[in-house]
């Protein structure tokens, strides 16, 4: 059990959990607000991210910046994360031994920071997050509740820099989870 975000930082960067280790440059932790209510949670560092030891900083990311930007928020009022912590090399998919050995990190992420809603970008996201096969295209924009989350699988940006069509289904997920985002303050008062 960690009691603070540093702690997980601290041993996730002198992880050797898998051999991912041997090849990153740097691991990428996460960042945005630790009492965030949403996070989004992404695959694994691509070359920028490995360079630089920050999340979705290359042109997905900035595209997830524009995603942000059309729900009124930006980088700090969530929080940004990946399943993986270290760049599989030539951005492969993550193996499932390197994703199984990985997401406890991103548990204890969550269990820190206690989001309310969490977003899985992409298909590997929301296959590991959800603990199934995942077909994005058909299981986007559905709600699922599992542990006091509300989890809700979308397209990951670099798909939608891929397809520009995949756009307006995309921003459709953005306003639904805005809009629960919304109603889960409301309740609050
Ligand atoms: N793609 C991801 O899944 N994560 C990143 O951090 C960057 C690109
Ligand atoms: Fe450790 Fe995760 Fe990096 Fe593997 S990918 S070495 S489990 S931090």
């Amino acid at each position: 059990m960690y009691t603070s975000l540093k702690a997980i930082k601290d041993d996730i960067s002198v992880c050797k959990k898998c051999e991912l280790c041997n090849t990153r440059k740097n691991t990428v932790f996460g960042e945005g607000s630790p009492s965030a209510e949403i996070m989004f949670i992404g695959e694994g560092p691509g070359r920028s991210e490995d360079e630089l030891g920050r999340p979705f900083v290359g042109e997905a990311g900035q595209l997830l910046d524009k995603m942000l930007a059309s729900i009124g928020f930006t980088r700090n009022d969530v929080y940004i994360a990946n399943i993986l912590k270290c760049r599989p090399p030539g951005n492969r998919d993550p193996l499932p031994h390197e994703a199984a050995a990985c997401i406890s990190y991103l548990r204890a992420q969550a269990a820190l920071i206690k989001p309310k809603i969490i977003v899985c970008l992409g298909r590997i996201s929301a296959g590991y997050i959800l603990g199934r096969e995942i077909r994005i295209s058909r299981d986007r924009g559905v709600w699922h509740e599992a542990k006091g989350f509300y989890i809700m699988p979308t397209y990951h940006p670099a798909a939608l820099l891929r397809n520009e069509q995949l756009k307006k289904e995309s921003y459709a997920d953005l306003k639904n989870i805005k809009a629960k985002y919304d109603e889960l303050h409301t309740k609050e008062r």
